[in-house]
C-alpha cells in the first residue's frame, strides 16, 4: 500500500503518522520527491483500513500496490534512482535520472598488459567505468574459468592507474571478501535468482549491477532486484543483456521493449548489454544505438585490445578503436535523448 501525502504538510507530524504503522509491525519506505512525499508500507498491511487513512488531514490518497515487489516499484518511489559510485580516486560517477554512463573492458580479465591496456584506451575514449571478469562462469567446465583472486588485484592495478572505477562479477558468497575495493558488484544472469547471494548482497553496502537471467521475466528480474534492496541497499542497476528464444543467429534476442517494461514498473536505472545480447561485435552499434534510443541509462560494452585471441567472447569484442568510433556516435544520440553522457575523462 502506498500513501501519498498533501504537499506542506508538516515534517514532524508526518514523521509521527508513519510511526503509528511500524507500531503495528509494518515497515515504511519514505520517499520525498521533489514535489511528492510518498510512504510506502511493507509488510501485512492487510489490517490497515485504506478508507479510514483517506480521511486523515495528511493524506492525499491512498493506493493499494498490486505487484510483489515494493521497494523497487516505481509507486514507492516515483522519481528516478541516480546510483552514485563514489571513492577518493575518481570523485563521483552517477548512473539514471538523466545520467548515462558507459561500462567498458573485456570479458575476463586476461593478463597485466591486457587489463591496462585496455583500461587505458576505453577511458580515452570516455568509458565511465572498467569492466572486467576474474572469475566467470563458462558453459563448459573446460573453458578459462578466470584469473579469479589474481584477476581482481590486476583489476584494482588498473583502477588505481586510470582511475576508473571497476564493475566486476560475483559468482558466490565465499568470493564476497575479496571485493573490499570493488566499486559495483556484478551479478551474472546466471545467479540472478541464487537468492543467498542476493540477500547477503542486500548487506554489503555497494551497489550492484544485476543482469537479467537468461529466462526471466521482467517482474522475476525486479523480484530479484527486491531481495537486494529488501536487505537495505537501494543502489540497484538492472540490466537487460538478452534473453533466450527461438533465434539462434544472435548469441541471445536483445529485448529492447524490457527497458520501457523495467523503466514504467520501477525507478531503477536500465543498462543494456549489446554484446551478450548479440554475441556478434558488428551488431553492437546498432544494438547500442536502439538502447539508447528507447530510453536505457547506460550501456556494458566488451572491448578487448586483440578479439581474436580472447580467452572468453571474442566474437562479440570490440576493438579500441571501433569503442572509440561507438562513443563518437552514441554521444549525439544520448544527448538527443536529453541525458548527460558521463565522461571518465
Ligand atoms: C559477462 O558480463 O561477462 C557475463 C558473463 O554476462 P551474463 O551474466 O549476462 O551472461
Ligand atoms: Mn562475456
Amino acid at each position: 500500500m502506498i500513501i501519498v501525502i498533501k504537499q506542506g504538510s508538516p515534517a514532524e507530524e508526518v514523521r509521527q503518522f508513519a510511526k503509528t504503522f511500524e507500531e503495528k509491525g509494518v515497515q515504511v519506505h519514505f520517499s520525498e520527491g521533489a514535489t511528492q512525499t510518498v510512504l510506502g508500507l511493507v509488510g501485512d498491511a492487510a489490517g490497515i483500513d485504506a478508507e479510514a487513512l483517506v480521511a486523515n488531514h495528511l493524506v492525499e490518497k491512498v493506493v493499494r500496490v498490486q505487484e510483489p515487489y515494493k521497494r523497487a516499484n516505481r509507486k514507492f518511489h516515483p522519481d528516478d534512482t541516480c546510483v552514485r559510485v563514489s571513492a577518493s580516486t575518481y570523485g563521483e560517477r552517477r548512473v539514471g535520472a538523466g545520467h548515462f554512463s558507459v561500462i567498458a573492458g573485456p570479458c575476463s580479465v586476461e593478463s597485466h598488459e591486457q587489463i591496462l591496456d585496455i583500461a587505458e584506451s576505453v577511458k580515452k575514449s570516455g568509458a565511465g567505468f572498467l569492466r572486467g571478469g576474474a572469475f566467470k562462469p563458462r558453459t563448459s567446465p573446460y573453458s578459462f574459468q578466470g584469473l579469479g583472486a589474481n584477476g581482481l588485484e590486476l583489476l584494482l592495478e588498473a583502477k588505481k592507474q586510470t582511475g576508473l572505477p571497476i564493475v566486476t562479477e560475483i559468482m558466490d558468497l565465499s568470493q564476497l571478501y575479496l571485493f573490499g575495493d570493488v566499486d559495483v558488484i556484478q551479478v551474472g544472469a546466471r545467479n540472478m535468482q541464487n537468492f543467498t547471494l542476493l540477500k547477503e548482497l542486500g548487506r554489503c553496502g555497494k551497489p550492484i549491477l544485476l543482469k537479467r537471467g537468461l529466462s526471466a521475466t521482467v517482474s522475476e528480474l525486479l523480484m530479484s532486484a527486491e531481495y537486494v534492496m529488501a536487505g537495505g541497499n537501494e543502489d540497484v542497476i538492472l540490466c537487460e543483456r538478452g534473453i533466450r528464444t527461438f533465434e539462434t543467429y544472435t548469441r541471445n534476442t536483445l529485448d529492447i521493449s524490457a527497458i520501457s517494461a523495467l523503466q514504467r514498473q520501477s525507478h531503477l536505472p536500465v543498462v543494456v548489454d549489446p554484446s551478450h545480447a548479440a554475441g556478434l561485435s558488428w551488431m553492437v552499434e546498432s544494438l547500442s544505438k536502439a538502447a539508447v534510443a528507447a530510453g536505457a541509462d547506460g550501456l556494458i560494452v566488451e572491448v578487448h585490445n586483440n578479439p581474436e585471441k580472447a580467452l572468453s567472447d571474442g566474437e562479440q569484442s570490440l576493438t579500441p578503436s571501433a569503442f572509440a568510433g561507438l562513443m563518437q556516435t552514441l554521444k549525439k544520440y544520448v544527448e538527443l535523448e536529453g541525458k548527460s553522457f558521463a565522461c571518465g575523462k
